[in-house]
């Protein structure tokens, strides 16, 4: 499920969100539009962030799947 991607030079973890576990709204920051509850989409997070793993979970950001593809 979870998967590690590269983006600009850049290590991201990428966790995929079901649709039925997606419950709240979320800004995507590829389109700056809303995510709705129940659209499977994706959280990323910096998987070298200089603060280590629990800043980085906690500066996770919610994609459309789409627009992290293109981003
Ligand atoms: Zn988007």
């Amino acid at each position: 499920m979870r998967r590690t991607e590269f983006k600009r030079g850049r290590e991201y973890t990428v966790q995929p969100i079901r649709a039925e576990r997606a419950q709240k709204v979320y800004t995507c920051p590829g389109c700056s539009g809303d995510i709705m509850p129940g659209t499977a989409h994706i959280a990323a997070w910096q998987a070298d962030h200089i603060m280590g793993d629990a800043s980085a979970l906690a500066d996770r950001r919610h994609w459309h799947s789409h627009c992290w593809k293109i981003a």
